[in-house]
């Protein structure tokens, strides 16, 4: 062990289990990449000014759990706690937007860090895949997102998550249900800490998990009651067509998230096996966000799905994924004359595109095999000296311990055959 360790609140990805992780980004990214979504890849670290204005100032996400730092050169630069807002940021500065073909739909996959308190499923470094659909304002887009995040949990094998659906309304109605909550609150017996926020973010304090708050906001006026015809009309039309899609999900009402960018659709994915950090993914409509970090007004809607939590849920669930064998292929050579001829069969495999591996670093014959079944390969090579001789190579099944001679010509083709 060295000195070093992991810094508080990470940890390493590392093999069997890094697997796990790996598939499941491919799981949750297939479905975008099947449904127009292109990669888009942005820096870990932006100014900090982005995520001030397009998170929101008076957000946890802003006011404590920022990596900022300024550099060598006096920028302020923060380690990306979202994607959204460098993705719009990205996509704006290419003028992506300009090229006449909206929506321009995004995916993203990467790491994200928060100086958050950490416990199990809340981590300091975490990774992402997000979606983003730029510049439309179309009830079926918002349908689309929940869809393919629905898709991808269930090809997963994930089946204890529940969808979470609300409307935060628009600029028309969102203002007059503020200042009701806002009445609401002042009449509360809340903290100070807790009051201020009810004057900069009312509706994050509908969000707060203690239970002395909690119990109080029983009777809180719910925006659902306050949402304009344009907004009520938007909403009802998302929950239609992901009805009409099989895709089961509950309204709650009660549903505003961390970020202050969203309006109208706003969602959430949880999961009851992973107690307090429940949340595996969330997203919601951004009408705004654009124009608040000095771009043109684009509607836009999208969702960012944890992997962290999604490999927990997994776990909670017990879902095996039915990874295939890292190695197919696993070659023992006893002698020199022996590593030159597998080292080259070796190679030829991967060529091939047959997963192969090779016993190195001079070991005996026992040691080698453990190796070889260690890896997870269906076959070993093995040759010795007579077989050099002979002219073949021992092809041994490691599932039912058969082994044959193969020519050392028709080895590969034998293999390629075989793994079908
Ligand atoms: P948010 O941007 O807060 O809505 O986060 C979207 C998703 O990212 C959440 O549902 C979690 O699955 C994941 N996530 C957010 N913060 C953390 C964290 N500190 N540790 C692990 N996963 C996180």
């Amino acid at each position: 062990m060295s000195t070093f360790k992991a810094p508080k609140g990470t940890y390493d990805l590392l093999p069997p289990d890094s697997a796990r992780y790996l598939a499941v980004r491919e799981a949750i990214a297939a479905p975008l990449r099947g449904s127009g979504y292109g990669y888009i890849e942005t820096p870990g670290f932006e100014s900090v000014e982005l995520f001030a204005r397009g998170v929101g100032e008076s957000t946890d996400i802003v006011t404590k759990e920022m990596y900022a730092f300024e550099t060598k050169g006096g920028d302020r630069l923060a380690l990306r706690p979202e994607g959204t807002a460098s993705v719009l940021r990205a996509a704006l500065e290419a003028n992506l937007h300009k090229a006449g073909n909206l929506p321009v739909k995004l995916w993203y996959s990467g790491s994200y860090y928060r100086y958050e308190r950490p416990q199990k499923g809340r981590y300091r470094h975490f990774s992402q895949v997000g979606a983003e659909a730029i510049g439309a304002e179309d009830p079926a887009l918002d349908a689309e997102l929940i869809i393919l995040a629905d898709q991808a949990y269930r090809s997963l094998g994930l089946r204890n998550f529940r969808i979470l659906l609300n409307s935060l309304g628009d600029k028309e109605c969102r203002p007059v249900y503020r200042a009701a909550l806002q009445d609401f609150l002042r009449g509360l017996d809340l903290d100070e800490d807790t009051l201020r926020r009810a004057e900069i973010n009312p509706l994050r304090v509908l969000d707060d998990k203690r239970e002395s708050v909690q119990k109080q906001l029983t009777g809180a006026p719910l925006l659902r009651d306050h949402l304009c015809d344009a907004c009520k009309a938007y909403h009802e039309e998302v929950r239609e067509l992901v009805t009409a899609a099989g895709v089961v999900f509950e309204d709650d009402p009660r549903l505003v998230r961390g970020l202050d960018y969203y309006t109208r659709t706003t969602f959430e994915f949880v999961h009851d096996g992973l107690g307090s950090q429940s949340a595996v993914g969330g997203g919601g409509r951004y009408d705004g966000l654009s124009e608040m970090i000095g771009g043109p007004a684009l509607p836009s809607v999208g969702w960012a799905l944890g992997v962290d939590r999604t490999v927990l849920a997994l776990e909670a669930e017990g879902v095996e994924l039915g990874l295939p064998a890292a190695t197919s292929v696993f070659a023992v050579p006893l002698g020199d004359e022996a590593r030159r001829v597998l080292f080259a069969k070796v190679t030829e495999l991967r060529k091939n595109g047959v997963a192969a591996d090779f016993a190195y670093g001079g070991k005996g014959l026992k040691a080698a095999m453990k190796a070889a079944n260690r890896s997870g390969a269906r076959y070993a090579l093995i040759l010795g000296e007579r077989d050099i001789e002979e002219g073949v190579i021992q092809l041994k099944d490691l599932e039912s311990g058969e082994q044959t001679a193969v020519g050392v010509n028709e080895v590969v083709a034998e293999l390629e055959s075989r793994l079908g």
